[in-house]
Protein backbone atom coordinates (compact mmCIF):
# COMPACT_ATOMS: atom_id res chain seq x y z
CA UNK A 1 0.00 0.00 0.00
CA UNK A 2 1.16 3.53 -0.52
CA UNK A 3 2.20 5.23 2.14
CA UNK A 4 0.80 9.02 2.79
CA UNK A 5 2.80 11.80 2.17
CA UNK A 6 1.85 14.98 4.32
CA UNK A 7 2.62 18.66 3.68
CA UNK A 8 5.28 18.64 5.50
CA UNK A 9 8.19 16.70 7.34
CA UNK A 10 10.59 17.82 10.40
CA UNK A 11 14.41 18.19 9.44
CA UNK A 12 16.58 15.67 11.52
CA UNK A 13 20.81 16.05 11.40
CA UNK A 14 22.10 12.47 11.38
CA UNK A 15 21.15 10.48 14.89
CA UNK A 16 24.60 10.11 15.86
CA UNK A 17 25.07 14.07 15.12
CA UNK A 18 22.59 14.78 17.64
CA UNK A 19 23.44 12.61 20.59
CA UNK A 20 27.11 12.98 20.04
CA UNK A 21 25.92 16.53 20.59
CA UNK A 22 24.06 16.87 23.70
CA UNK A 23 26.51 13.98 25.46
CA UNK A 24 28.20 17.06 27.61
CA UNK A 25 24.94 17.80 29.22
CA UNK A 26 24.93 15.03 31.12
CA UNK A 27 28.29 15.90 32.79
CA UNK A 28 26.93 19.54 32.72
CA UNK A 29 23.59 18.98 34.02
CA UNK A 30 23.22 22.70 32.74
CA UNK A 31 20.22 21.96 30.34
CA UNK A 32 18.17 25.29 30.25
CA UNK A 33 18.90 29.41 31.66
CA UNK A 34 20.33 30.73 28.83
CA UNK A 35 23.66 27.63 28.88
CA UNK A 36 26.67 27.38 26.24
CA UNK A 37 24.47 26.49 23.36
CA UNK A 38 21.56 29.05 23.69
CA UNK A 39 25.10 31.38 23.43
CA UNK A 40 26.76 29.27 20.54
CA UNK A 41 23.04 28.94 18.47
CA UNK A 42 22.54 33.10 18.56
CA UNK A 43 26.08 33.59 17.59
CA UNK A 44 25.94 31.37 14.75
CA UNK A 45 22.51 32.18 13.47
CA UNK A 46 23.78 36.05 13.76
CA UNK A 47 26.41 34.77 11.24
CA UNK A 48 24.07 33.08 8.97
CA UNK A 49 21.27 35.18 9.37
CA UNK A 50 23.73 38.55 8.51
CA UNK A 51 22.24 40.29 11.50
CA UNK A 52 23.58 42.19 14.40
CA UNK A 53 21.23 41.01 17.21
CA UNK A 54 19.67 37.82 17.80
CA UNK A 55 17.39 36.97 20.37
CA UNK A 56 16.81 32.76 20.98
CA UNK A 57 12.92 31.81 22.43
CA UNK A 58 10.67 29.19 22.60
CA UNK A 59 8.61 29.15 19.77
CA UNK A 60 8.29 31.53 17.35
CA UNK A 61 4.81 32.89 18.61
CA UNK A 62 6.19 33.75 21.92
CA UNK A 63 8.51 35.57 20.20
CA UNK A 64 6.31 37.67 18.86
CA UNK A 65 4.44 38.23 21.50
CA UNK A 66 7.43 40.00 23.43
CA UNK A 67 8.86 41.63 20.60
CA UNK A 68 5.12 43.37 20.17
CA UNK A 69 5.14 43.90 24.04
CA UNK A 70 8.64 45.38 24.39
CA UNK A 71 7.83 48.17 22.50
CA UNK A 72 5.00 48.73 25.47
CA UNK A 73 2.55 50.15 23.06
CA UNK A 74 -0.59 51.38 25.03
CA UNK A 75 -3.24 49.20 25.62
CA UNK A 76 -5.92 49.16 22.69
CA UNK A 77 -3.27 50.75 20.19
CA UNK A 78 -3.83 49.76 16.54
CA UNK A 79 -1.29 47.37 14.65
CA UNK A 80 -1.93 47.39 10.93
CA UNK A 81 -1.37 43.43 9.41
CA UNK A 82 -2.63 40.71 7.29
CA UNK A 83 -5.16 38.12 7.41
CA UNK A 84 -3.31 36.03 4.87
CA UNK A 85 -1.11 34.42 7.74
CA UNK A 86 -0.96 31.66 10.60
CA UNK A 87 -3.40 32.74 13.12
CA UNK A 88 -0.04 33.18 15.33
CA UNK A 89 0.57 36.42 13.92
CA UNK A 90 -3.07 37.80 14.64
CA UNK A 91 -3.02 36.13 17.82
CA UNK A 92 0.24 38.03 19.47
CA UNK A 93 -1.50 41.30 18.36
CA UNK A 94 -4.55 40.78 20.15
CA UNK A 95 -2.40 38.83 23.19
CA UNK A 96 -1.16 42.47 23.43
CA UNK A 97 -4.58 44.03 24.33
CA UNK A 98 -3.66 45.51 20.56
CA UNK A 99 -6.53 45.76 17.70
CA UNK A 100 -4.91 44.17 14.86
CA UNK A 101 -6.43 46.43 11.40
CA UNK A 102 -6.54 44.08 8.71
CA UNK A 103 -5.22 45.34 4.96
CA UNK A 104 -5.48 43.43 1.76
CA UNK A 105 -2.84 41.97 0.23
CA UNK A 106 -1.15 41.96 -3.19
CA UNK A 107 -1.21 38.74 -5.52
CA UNK A 108 2.16 37.88 -3.97
CA UNK A 109 0.21 37.17 -0.58
CA UNK A 110 2.22 39.83 1.51
CA UNK A 111 1.00 43.55 2.62
CA UNK A 112 -0.45 45.62 0.05
CA UNK A 113 1.62 48.68 0.87
CA UNK A 114 -0.36 51.35 -0.96
CA UNK A 115 -3.74 50.54 0.66
CA UNK A 116 -1.43 51.00 4.20
CA UNK A 117 -1.69 54.75 4.80
CA UNK A 118 -5.73 54.64 4.50
CA UNK A 119 -6.00 52.33 7.27
CA UNK A 120 -3.67 54.60 9.95
CA UNK A 121 -5.66 56.52 12.62
CA UNK A 122 -4.39 58.13 15.65
CA UNK A 123 -4.33 55.02 17.40
CA UNK A 124 -1.50 53.43 15.56
CA UNK A 125 0.93 52.47 16.20
CA UNK A 126 2.81 49.67 14.02
CA UNK A 127 3.15 48.05 10.80
CA UNK A 128 3.18 44.05 11.52
CA UNK A 129 3.70 42.16 7.71
CA UNK A 130 4.03 39.12 7.05
CA UNK A 131 6.94 37.85 4.42
CA UNK A 132 4.03 34.86 3.54
CA UNK A 133 5.64 31.80 2.20
CA UNK A 134 8.70 33.53 1.90
CA UNK A 135 7.71 36.30 -0.25
CA UNK A 136 9.52 39.71 0.99
CA UNK A 137 6.90 42.57 1.53
CA UNK A 138 7.86 45.77 0.07
CA UNK A 139 10.34 46.74 2.91
CA UNK A 140 11.79 50.01 1.10
CA UNK A 141 7.91 51.74 0.65
CA UNK A 142 6.90 50.05 4.33
CA UNK A 143 9.60 52.07 5.87
CA UNK A 144 9.01 54.89 4.12
CA UNK A 145 5.27 54.75 5.37
CA UNK A 146 6.64 53.87 8.61
CA UNK A 147 9.10 57.42 9.25
CA UNK A 148 6.57 59.45 7.79
CA UNK A 149 4.65 58.39 10.12
CA UNK A 150 6.33 57.18 13.08
CA UNK A 151 5.15 53.81 13.10
CA UNK A 152 7.33 50.81 14.65
CA UNK A 153 7.37 48.20 11.84
CA UNK A 154 7.82 44.48 12.90
CA UNK A 155 7.78 41.60 10.66
CA UNK A 156 6.66 38.45 10.79
CA UNK A 157 9.22 36.49 8.97
CA UNK A 158 8.56 32.95 10.47
CA UNK A 159 8.54 31.86 6.63
CA UNK A 160 11.90 33.32 5.38
CA UNK A 161 14.57 31.91 7.46
CA UNK A 162 17.81 32.48 5.55
CA UNK A 163 16.42 34.90 2.91
CA UNK A 164 17.84 37.65 1.54
CA UNK A 165 16.51 40.77 -0.30
CA UNK A 166 18.64 42.55 -2.71
CA UNK A 167 21.95 40.64 -1.41
CA UNK A 168 20.95 41.87 2.50
CA UNK A 169 19.66 38.99 5.37
CA UNK A 170 15.75 39.59 5.35
CA UNK A 171 16.08 39.96 9.25
CA UNK A 172 17.69 43.65 8.79
CA UNK A 173 14.57 44.80 8.15
CA UNK A 174 11.92 47.07 10.12
CA UNK A 175 12.53 47.31 14.04
CA UNK A 176 12.99 43.64 14.76
CA UNK A 177 11.91 40.38 12.76
CA UNK A 178 10.89 37.42 13.87
CA UNK A 179 11.66 33.57 13.06
CA UNK A 180 10.10 30.44 13.74
CA UNK A 181 12.28 27.24 14.35
CA UNK A 182 9.01 25.08 14.51
CA UNK A 183 9.34 21.50 13.70
CA UNK A 184 7.62 22.18 10.38
CA UNK A 185 9.82 25.19 9.24
CA UNK A 186 12.66 25.50 6.85
CA UNK A 187 15.21 25.40 9.93
CA UNK A 188 14.11 23.94 13.34
CA UNK A 189 15.37 23.37 17.13
CA UNK A 190 12.18 20.91 17.32
CA UNK A 191 10.32 24.49 19.31
CA UNK A 192 12.08 27.55 18.82
CA UNK A 193 11.82 31.13 17.74
CA UNK A 194 13.98 33.92 17.18
CA UNK A 195 14.19 38.10 16.98
CA UNK A 196 16.60 40.13 14.69
CA UNK A 197 17.23 43.73 15.30
CA UNK A 198 19.96 46.01 15.39
CA UNK A 199 19.27 48.17 18.40
CA UNK A 200 21.27 46.30 21.72
CA UNK A 201 18.19 47.69 24.15
CA UNK A 202 15.82 45.42 22.68
CA UNK A 203 18.03 42.10 23.43
CA UNK A 204 17.77 43.56 27.05
CA UNK A 205 14.39 43.83 26.97
CA UNK A 206 13.99 40.38 25.66
CA UNK A 207 15.93 38.89 27.80
CA UNK A 208 13.91 40.24 30.89
CA UNK A 209 10.91 39.54 28.96
CA UNK A 210 11.80 35.64 28.21
CA UNK A 211 12.92 35.29 31.72
CA UNK A 212 10.44 36.38 34.59
CA UNK A 213 12.21 40.02 34.06
CA UNK A 214 15.10 38.52 36.44
CA UNK A 215 18.43 40.58 36.37
CA UNK A 216 20.22 39.04 39.14
CA UNK A 217 19.50 36.81 42.38
CA UNK A 218 17.54 39.32 44.23
CA UNK A 219 16.97 41.58 40.86
CA UNK A 220 13.24 41.88 38.65
CA UNK A 221 13.98 44.41 36.66
CA UNK A 222 10.45 44.06 34.25
CA UNK A 223 7.30 41.95 34.78
CA UNK A 224 8.24 39.11 32.42
CA UNK A 225 7.09 35.04 31.58
CA UNK A 226 8.94 32.40 30.49
CA UNK A 227 10.07 32.16 27.24
CA UNK A 228 13.51 30.58 26.87
CA UNK A 229 15.10 28.34 24.67
CA UNK A 230 16.42 24.99 26.27
CA UNK A 231 19.60 23.49 25.83
CA UNK A 232 18.58 20.72 23.78
CA UNK A 233 16.53 22.84 21.71
CA UNK A 234 19.86 25.11 20.83
CA UNK A 235 21.66 21.91 19.86
CA UNK A 236 19.21 20.79 17.58
CA UNK A 237 19.61 24.11 15.90
CA UNK A 238 23.75 23.98 15.86
CA UNK A 239 23.35 20.23 14.26
CA UNK A 240 20.34 21.37 11.69
CA UNK A 241 22.47 24.74 10.92
CA UNK A 242 25.72 23.04 9.62
CA UNK A 243 23.01 21.46 7.18
CA UNK A 244 21.10 23.97 6.03
CA UNK A 245 22.71 24.70 2.57
CA UNK A 246 21.65 21.16 1.53
CA UNK A 247 18.44 21.29 2.77
CA UNK A 248 17.37 24.31 0.91
CA UNK A 249 18.93 23.24 -2.09
CA UNK A 250 16.74 20.00 -1.94
CA UNK A 251 13.69 21.96 -1.47
CA UNK A 252 15.16 24.13 -4.71
CA UNK A 253 15.26 20.98 -6.73
CA UNK A 254 11.33 19.93 -5.84
CA UNK A 255 10.39 23.86 -6.19
CA UNK A 256 11.75 23.89 -9.53
CA UNK A 257 10.38 20.32 -10.59
CA UNK A 258 6.61 21.34 -9.59
CA UNK A 259 6.95 24.49 -10.98
CA UNK A 260 7.93 22.91 -14.47
CA UNK A 261 5.32 20.30 -14.54
CA UNK A 262 2.36 22.48 -13.33
CA UNK A 263 2.77 25.57 -14.91
CA UNK A 264 1.85 23.97 -18.24
CA UNK A 265 -1.73 22.52 -16.43
CA UNK A 266 -4.39 24.63 -17.30
CA UNK A 267 -6.07 26.56 -14.20
CA UNK A 268 -2.89 26.11 -11.90
CA UNK A 269 -1.57 29.42 -11.38
CA UNK A 270 0.73 30.92 -9.11
CA UNK A 271 1.28 33.81 -6.31
CA UNK A 272 3.41 36.19 -8.07
CA UNK A 273 7.26 36.22 -7.67
CA UNK A 274 9.93 38.81 -7.17
CA UNK A 275 13.12 39.23 -8.34
CA UNK A 276 15.87 39.89 -6.48
CA UNK A 277 15.18 37.08 -3.67
CA UNK A 278 17.42 34.60 -2.36
CA UNK A 279 15.08 32.30 -1.54
CA UNK A 280 14.72 29.38 0.94
CA UNK A 281 11.99 27.61 -0.93
CA UNK A 282 9.86 26.68 2.20
CA UNK A 283 6.39 26.30 0.64
CA UNK A 284 4.96 25.60 -2.37
CA UNK A 285 1.62 27.11 -3.02
CA UNK A 286 -0.51 26.89 -5.53
CA UNK A 287 -3.89 28.94 -6.92
CA UNK A 288 -6.76 27.20 -8.38
CA UNK A 289 -8.06 28.75 -10.98
CA UNK A 290 -11.88 28.39 -12.29
CA UNK A 291 -11.09 27.00 -15.63
CA UNK A 292 -9.43 24.11 -13.86
CA UNK A 293 -11.20 20.71 -13.96
CA UNK A 294 -12.25 20.95 -10.17
CA UNK A 295 -12.82 23.22 -7.21
CA UNK A 296 -9.65 23.91 -4.58
CA UNK A 297 -11.81 21.75 -2.33
CA UNK A 298 -12.33 18.88 -5.02
CA UNK A 299 -9.00 18.91 -5.62
CA UNK A 300 -7.84 18.86 -1.91
CA UNK A 301 -10.15 15.75 -1.15
CA UNK A 302 -8.98 14.08 -4.43
CA UNK A 303 -5.52 14.39 -3.47
CA UNK A 304 -6.29 13.07 0.24
CA UNK A 305 -8.10 10.23 -1.44
CA UNK A 306 -4.56 9.46 -3.08
CA UNK A 307 -2.91 9.49 -0.01
CA UNK A 308 -1.74 13.21 -0.92
CA UNK A 309 -2.20 15.32 2.47
CA UNK A 310 -1.97 19.30 0.58
CA UNK A 311 -2.89 22.05 2.94
CA UNK A 312 -5.19 25.36 2.05
CA UNK A 313 -2.83 27.34 3.69
CA UNK A 314 -4.19 30.14 5.07
CA UNK A 315 -7.71 29.12 4.56
CA UNK A 316 -9.66 30.35 6.43
CA UNK A 317 -8.00 34.10 6.61
CA UNK A 318 -7.78 35.25 10.17
CA UNK A 319 -9.76 37.66 10.16
CA UNK A 320 -12.77 35.90 9.68
CA UNK A 321 -12.47 33.51 13.35
CA UNK A 322 -14.95 34.90 15.75
CA UNK A 323 -12.29 35.09 18.79
CA UNK A 324 -10.70 37.67 16.24
CA UNK A 325 -13.58 39.51 14.81
CA UNK A 326 -14.65 41.00 17.55
CA UNK A 327 -11.54 42.46 18.40
CA UNK A 328 -10.16 43.83 15.30
CA UNK A 329 -10.94 46.25 12.46
CA UNK A 330 -11.18 45.18 8.81
CA UNK A 331 -11.36 46.83 5.33
CA UNK A 332 -11.52 45.60 2.03
CA UNK A 333 -9.46 42.39 1.66
CA UNK A 334 -10.79 40.89 -1.90
CA UNK A 335 -7.56 39.95 -2.87
CA UNK A 336 -6.95 38.15 0.38
CA UNK A 337 -10.04 36.71 0.59
CA UNK A 338 -9.72 35.18 -3.44
CA UNK A 339 -6.35 33.95 -2.46
CA UNK A 340 -7.19 31.99 0.76
CA UNK A 341 -9.96 30.51 -1.47
CA UNK A 342 -7.68 29.58 -4.43
CA UNK A 343 -4.54 28.56 -2.32
CA UNK A 344 -3.65 24.73 -1.64
CA UNK A 345 -0.09 23.97 -0.64
CA UNK A 346 1.74 20.81 -2.14
CA UNK A 347 3.65 18.83 0.07
CA UNK A 348 7.18 19.76 0.26
CA UNK A 349 10.15 19.05 2.41
CA UNK A 350 13.53 18.07 1.48
CA UNK A 351 13.27 14.16 2.03
CA UNK A 352 10.51 14.11 -0.53
CA UNK A 353 11.87 11.51 -3.53
CA UNK A 354 11.99 12.19 -7.23
CA UNK A 355 9.50 9.63 -6.98
CA UNK A 356 6.77 10.58 -4.69
CA UNK A 357 6.79 14.53 -6.58
CA UNK A 358 6.56 12.41 -9.70
CA UNK A 359 3.74 11.21 -8.25
CA UNK A 360 1.77 14.08 -7.30
CA UNK A 361 2.03 15.89 -10.20
CA UNK A 362 0.73 12.94 -12.16
CA UNK A 363 -2.18 13.78 -10.21
CA UNK A 364 -3.30 16.64 -11.64
C1 LIG B 1 4.90 29.08 12.31
C2 LIG B 1 4.43 30.48 12.29
C3 LIG B 1 4.35 31.27 13.46
C4 LIG B 1 4.49 30.72 14.85
O1 LIG B 1 5.66 30.06 15.10
P1 LIG B 1 5.74 28.88 16.18
O2 LIG B 1 7.21 28.63 16.27
O3 LIG B 1 4.96 27.73 15.66
O4 LIG B 1 5.19 29.38 17.47
C5 LIG B 1 4.01 32.61 13.33
N1 LIG B 1 3.74 33.15 12.14
C6 LIG B 1 3.77 32.43 11.01
C7 LIG B 1 3.46 33.11 9.71
C8 LIG B 1 4.09 31.06 11.05
O5 LIG B 1 4.06 30.34 9.92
Amino acid sequence: MKKDIWVTKATLPPYEEYIDAIKPLWESHFITNMGKYHGQLENELKSYLDVQEVSLLVNGHMALEMTIQSFEFPVGSEVITTPFTFISTTHAIIRNQLVPVFCDVKKDGTIDEDKIESLITDKTVAILPVHVYGNICNVEAIQKIANRRNLKVIYDAAHAFGEKYKGCGVGNFGDASVFSFHATKVFNTIEGGAVTFSNRDLYEKLYSLKNFGIRGEEIVESVGANAKMNEFCAVMGLCNIKHIDETIESRRRIWAYYKDKLSKIEGIEFLEEKDCIERNYSYFPILVSSNYKMSRDELYLYLAENRIHARKYFYPLTSSHDCCVRCSKVDNIDVAKDLSERVLTLPMYPELSHKEVEEIVELF
